[in-house]
Order: structure tokens, then sequence, then C-alpha cells
């Protein structure tokens, strides 16, 4: 024992001597002073003291007030100091993948090290980290992961949790089993990070813990609305027929517009200004409006980099290639472009936050990734759509969607502070006041508006107890109903059993991160040697759909969506026949022309190539590929489309509608809604008699009727085969699927063939 302790005392008076010669150093001086200057610095002292007397501390600031790079910091080189060293270790998550990357960087060059060494950061399936490493930063999954092989954390000395206020679903999860944790780990630390002043309700959840406010300092942003911005530009805005057509339903704010007498709102602006906003009110967003926002800021405005807040890669790749086209902006010598969002592979960070050369403007395009977890320093205008991706959830329906809605009025406040960092700045809002003042104060919790079964995949494999009672302690608990489809979903694909516990099936589709549909269906493919169909299908599942959607050119690129799918009836195949040519494409060096012929997005084909590869090694990991073993042998099926078929209706039960016959054309039905129509992107929109009597289906989604998105034909064997558990009917001949809603009638002997072959499948799945 005695050795063990000089062991650690030696330990830690090296990395203390470490530390103090670093911090001597020039460069490390010059990064002091920038430290010192940040808002967060002049609490230093404040916040260690109320680590060191309380488990939990709330910390709430306005980004880029130092936080993120600070506090964690401020404990490290505490400890460090103190001669702990040896016995500390911080962990700090971080939501998303990018800024576990960039803030770990970014420490590690405030240090003077390289990254890796006391400060690191791991995400999935990547890590720089070392013995060495005391600080390490890693998004909220990881740590999840971890806390399933180690429920108390053991070692953990520090415990750092940002963005809290974003109330994403894995940090609300966290926080129920954090809280849970304390009482056990006594020693652990805790600190919560809150870029919203509204840190009581985390508060009040840790029994009252102390809260330190970080005050802030930003310039003044002034804020024009989209009547002021129309005003400037000129811009007309014509509500294309194409988006007349629009999928989505009216949302309320738009709504709310609709009802309002322009005329007498807005008498102070121009004809064509109010004739402009009452053709707004019918649009989705418009790119061109961005474009010419960004064009006046470059032509009137003096130098300052500019960010543009965008809902996502549609929308950014689509304004990068207008800009490119741009007279004005496309002169690559004056202007920078960046994009940046949350899913890119690896982003070229130093560009984002590196001032451009004196005669250069940078523009970053962004989602909302750039609101609060990265801080750009140099950002002086701000161009914001007022819009994000929110993924909402009708539980009633089961219906999940992912579409642009409205941001909440914090959202919009923290876009416009962006612009104020270095020196005054502006804020150009693409949307009227009335609408900024009818958004709600909060966005809703990622909790309450999403499908909860990779939630309680996780619950299950954390042995947490029941689902229901678990989430039932939450800052804001889920529906019961939501919880309890996602739990009649898992017993539905063999995830848990009736007792509620986890299948073997169930405890691989833990390990795999995706939806577990989406892994069930990676193991299908693996088992029935169709795996290369089932990586490409998955990884557009998991992602995005690589066909993009051109505003003049829909009949040309559902055309050419069409002929990848042949005759097949099936989405999945025409995007696994468009990821294939593609490969083929690259091969020979014409890949850019393929997607460009095509309507395929480049970035999402490679997006998916990578993820394809990650799917693999998580595969191999758990047994279900051998990477020694050559390729061929686990993809004899995979040119055989009937067993593509099967493998996705194994994955996508119980997404099946049924095809019934009415006349001169297919009616659709499922058990839920009753009748749904075919979304009108799918190759099978065009199709009126199906030559097969199901569908599976990957998404369903409401808009002006319920469609199911990206579907398959499949026969009733790959059903009978592959779907979910059968029963023997109520009248004794046949089987029932789907709680009775479908019924097949068949001989016994035939029964009784399907029900062995079944009982064989399950074998495989729950070993
Ligand atoms: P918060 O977490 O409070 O939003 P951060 O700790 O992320 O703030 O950032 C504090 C400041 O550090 C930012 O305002 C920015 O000036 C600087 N900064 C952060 N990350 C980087 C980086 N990767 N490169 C350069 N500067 C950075
Ligand atoms: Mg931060």
């Amino acid at each position: 024992a005695l050795e063990l302790r000089t062991s650690k005392e030696k330990l830690s008076a090296v990395l203390k001597e470490k530390q103090e010669k670093m911090m001597a150093s020039g460069s490390s001086k010059v990064m002091l002073a920038f430290r010192e200057k940040l808002p967060a610095y002049k609490t230093k002292a404040e916040f260690l003291k109320a680590v060191a007397i309380n488990q939990v501390v709330v910390v709430s600031g306005e980004t880029g007030c130092g936080k993120t790079t600070q506090l964690p910091q401020f404990i490290l080189e505490e400890e460090i100091a103190c001669l702990r060293a040896a016995d500390c270790n911080i962990i700090c998550t971080q939501p998303r993948r990018i800024s576990a990357i960039s803030v770990s960087a970014r420490i590690a060059a405030e240090r003077g090290e390289s990254i890796g060494e006391t400060v690191g950061y791991q995400i999935r399936l990547e890590a720089k980290r070392s013995a060495q490493t005391r600080l390490l930063f890693c998004t909220t999954g990881v740590l999840l992961r971890q806390l399933v092989q180690d429920p108390n954390l053991t070692g953990v000395s520090h415990l750092l949790v940002d963005e809290i206020h974003e109330r994403g679903m894995n940090e609300d999860f966290l926080l129920i089993i954090l809280r849970d944790l304390l009482p056990r780990r006594r020693d652990l630390r805790l600190v919560l990070m809150s870029a919203t002043i509204n840190a009581d309700m985390f508060s009040k959840y840790f029994g009252n813990a102390p809260t330190i406010h970080i005050p802030g300092f930003t310039f003044p942003v002034e804020e024009f609305f989209l009547e002021d911005v129309l005003e400037k530009t000129h811009y007309p805005i014509v509500s294309e027929f194409e988006r007349r057509q629009s999928e989505q339903n009216k949302d309320p704010l738009t709504a709310l517009f609709e009802e309002v007498d322009i005329n007498s709102h807005y008498k102070k602006y121009s004809k064509s200004t109010r004739q402009s906003l009452e053709a707004w009110s019918t649009t989705k967003l418009d790119l061109g409006l961005v474009e010419a926002g960004l064009e006046y800021i470059c032509r009137h405005e003096i130098d300052g980099a500019i960010l543009i807040f965008l809902t996502g890669w549609d929308d950014i790749t689509k304004l990068l290639d207008k800009i490119k086209g741009n007279c004005l902006l496309g002169n690559s010598s004056k202007f920078r472009v960046l994009p940046l969002h949350g899913s890119m592979p690896t982003i070229n960070q130093r560009e984002i936050f590196e001032r451009p050369p004196s005669n250069m403007r940078k523009i970053v395009l962004a989602t909302n990734i750039a609101e609060s977890s990265i801080t750009i320093d140099d950002v002086v205008y701000v161009i914001d759509c007022g819009k994000a991706k929110e993924t909402s959830y009708d539980a009633l329906n089961k219906l999940a969607c992912l579409l642009p809605s409205w941001i909440s009025k914090a959202s919009a406040h923290q876009r416009r502070g962006r612009a104020g960092r270095v020196q005054p700045g502006v804020c150009y809002r693409l949307y009227p006041k009335l609408v900024y003042d009818a958004m709600p104060q909060y966005q809703l919790p990622e909790i309450l508006r999403t499908p909860l079964q990779e939630l309680c995949l996780q619950i299950k494999s954390l042995q947490l107890g029941t689902v229901a009672s678990f989430l039932a302690k939450a800052l804001q608990p889920p529906d019961p109903l939501s919880v309890q489809n996602a739990i009649e979903l898992l017993k539905t694909i063999g995830a848990l059993d009736d007792v509620e516990e986890l299948t073997p099936l169930g405890r691989h589709l833990c390990t795999l991160p995706v939806d577990p549909n989406i892994g069930k269906m990676l193991l299908i493919g693996s088992i029935f040697q169709c795996l290369d169909p089932a990586l490409t299908i998955a990884s557009a599942l998991a992602h995005r759909d690589p066909f993009v959607l051109p505003i003049n050119r829909k009949e040309e690129a559902d055309a050419a969506k069409r002929s990848f799918a042949g005759d097949c009836c099936s989405d999945h195949i025409a995007l696994l026949k468009a990821f294939e040519s593609w490969k083929d494409a690259k091969r020979n060096g014409r890949d850019r022309a393929f997607c460009w012929e095509n309507f395929l997005s480049p970035v999402t084909l490679q997006m998916m190539d990578d993820m394809r590869n990650q799917f693999l090694d998580l595969l191999t990991n758990i047994g279900f590929v051998d990477k020694t073993k050559s390729r061929k042998e686990y993809n004899h099926y995979s040119d055989d489309l009937e067993m593509v078929s099967a493998m996705l209706c194994a994955g996508l039960y119980p997404n099946v509608v049924q095809c019934k016959r009415r006349g001169k054309r297919t009616a659709l039905y499922t058990k839920e809604v009753g009748k749904v129509d075919i979304h009108p992107a799918s190759v099978n929109a065009v199709v009126h008699l199906f030559p097969l009597p199901y569908m599976v289906y990957s998404e369903k989604v409401k808009t002006t009727s319920i469609y199911i998105r990206d579907s398959t034909n499949i026969s009733d064997y790959a059903l009978l085969l592959f779907g979910g558990s059968l029963l023997p009917s109520k009248t004794g001949e046949g089987i029932e699927m789907l709680g009775g809603y479908l019924h097949f009638s068949s001989s016994k002997s035939v029964l009784d063939l399907i029900k062995k072959l079944r009982s064989e499948l399950d074998k495989l799945l729950q070993r």
C-alpha cells in the first residue's frame, strides 16, 4: 500500500511539474491572456470553491463566456496543482461528436500540449486519449454506454454535463441516472452547465443545488426582421407552384400570419414589401432570400464574418451551390465559404475558427450547432432563417416526423447573440416580427417528442428497472402512451420478452447505436448473406436519403430514381442500386458526373459509405461478421432481390401495409391509422396495381395526408417467414400477425413448415 501511495505521489508530482513548465512558456502566456479575458475566468475562485464543498453545482452563462473550455480546465489545473492528479479523472459530456473533438483540441492548445495527452476525447468509434489523460471529453452516448459496464462510474472524480439547456434526450436520461447514483458515490462531483439563465429547474431537480451565473459580455446587436430585409434587398418573394404543394401542414405560426391584415399591420412599408410578406407566408424556406440577404451584406456592410443558420444539410448544400453560381459571392479569392454541420465526418476545424486574410470575408453556413455548442468569435453578421429540424412524435398514431419547424424565442436570442462577440453586430431575421412574437419561449424537450424505443433498450441494458417507473423520474416525464408504444414495439421485434426483459437479440441491438429496427436489419443481413445491401440500406435509413429533389427538374429526378428501382416497386432497392452504381462510377473516376446525371448527393453517398464501414466494425465486434473471412461469404444472396426484400421485411416489421385491390388501383391500409398514401417522392407513387400483397415502409409521416415514405412491395412468404411473431388464428385455420390484423389461411402442413423455419430463424437471432 505504501508503494502504491508513493507511486501515486510521484505521478502527481510529475504532472504538476509538467504543468508549471507549460504555464511558464511564452505561447501559454499568450493563451492565458486570452483566457483571462473570458467572463468565466472571473468566477474561477467562486466556482472551485463551490465544487469543493457541494456535490452538485449548476452553472449558467451565455454562450461563449467560457463554460466548456474553462470550467473543466479550472478543475484540472487545481487538481494537478494540489498534487491530486493521480486520483483525478474528469469527464465532460457533449451532446455532439463534433464539439467533443473541437473543445478538447482547443483546451490542449490552451495548455500547450497535443490532444490526447492530459486532455483527450472519445466519441463513437474514435478516440484520442492516453494513460496520462485526466480530462476527457466524450459524447453523452459514450458515457451512457460506459455506464453499462460500470454503473458506479468507478474512478471518475468529476463529471461535467454540458449543454443541459438543450434538453436533449440523452442528457435528460443521464440526469435521471446521476440523481440516483449520487448517494452511492458521495465523492463524485457533478457540474451541470447551461447556456440559459433558466437554471432553477435543474437546481431543484438536484435538491436545490447551488447555482452560479456567469455574467456575460456581448456587444449590442442590431436586429432586422423580414419586413426590413425586404425593404433593403428589394427581393420579390414568389410562392412557386412547387411550394404550394408543400407537404407540410401549415404550422400555427404561418397560419397566424395569414390571418393578419398585412396592409394595416405594415403600413410603413412599401407595397411590394407587403405583397412579398403575404407571399412569404405560403412558402417554405426561400434560399433565394438568404442569398439576397447575404449579397446585401457583402455589398453594403463593412468587413466581418457572416454566420447563416439553416435547417440542415439540404439547405446547406443548396445554398453552397447558389453561392458558387453567384457572380459576386462565387469569387473564391474574396469569400471563404464554409459549411458547418453536426454530422460532418472530419471538418476542417481550424478554418472555421481562423480569421481569414484581411481581403477575405468568411461565410459560415451552419445548422443550430453554431447556436450554442460551437462559438465562432469573429462573427459580426447573423442571418437567421428561424427554423430548425425538429423531430416530433405522435404517440396516438405512432407517427414520427423530422421536419423543419419554428425555433423558440430562446434559440432566436442565442442566434442573435452570436453576432456581438468582438464588436457590435447585426442580425437579419428572415421572418416577420409577428412570427417572432408568436414563437414559444422554449423548445419542447426531446424526450417528449421522440419515439422512445432506443431509450427503452438503453434503460434495459443498464438494468434500471421497469421502463415506466424509471422514466417517471425524469425532469419532464414522457407520455405513458409513448412509453407503452416503445415497449410494445420492442416486444414485437423480439428485443424484449413478455416480462420486459432483454432477449439475446435485444442485447445485440443495445450495442448497435441505431434505431432497433435498423439494427435488426443489419443482423438479418449478416445472417442471411446479404450483408452489403443491409449495410447500404441501413446507412441511408440511419443517415439520410442520397436522392436530391431539384426544384425545377422533379420529373427527371423521379425518372432517374425509378430507373434504379427497375420493376422492383421498392425505394430501398432504388437506393441500393444507386449506391452500387455510384461505387462503380467512382472506381472509373466519373462519380461527379454520375451524381449530377442521376440527381444524387455525392456528400450523402460518401457519408453512407463511411457509415457502412462503422456498421461493419460494430457487427464484427459482436461476432456477427468475421473480417478474416472473405466478404463474399456474407454476400451470397446480395444480388437476389427477393432475398433483399425479405431482409427488408425482417428489419422494417411491424411497418407493414396491406395492399387491397380497388378496381384499377391498389388501396393501402395500416393497422393503426387505416388508409394511407404513398409519398409523392416514392418510386411507388406512380404504380397503380402492385404485384405483391404487402408493403413494408421505413417511416409514416403525417402532413396533408398520412404518407408512407420509402416503401418496398413484398410477398406473403416474406412476411410469414420474417415478420413478427405468429399467433394461431381464432378460427384455428391459419395464422395471424400484428395482433390479429393480418390473417393467413393455409393448410396445416404448410403452417407447420413455416413455424419450423421460423423457430430456426429465431435461434439464429437469439444466439
Ligand atoms: P461556452 O461553453 O461558454 O459557450 P466556450 O468555452 O466554448 O464557451 O468558448 C469560450 C471562448 O473560447 C469562445 O468565445 C472562443 O473565443 C474561444 N474558443 C473556443 N473554442 C475555440 C477554438 N476551437 N478555437 C479558437 N477559439 C476557441
Ligand atoms: Mg459550451
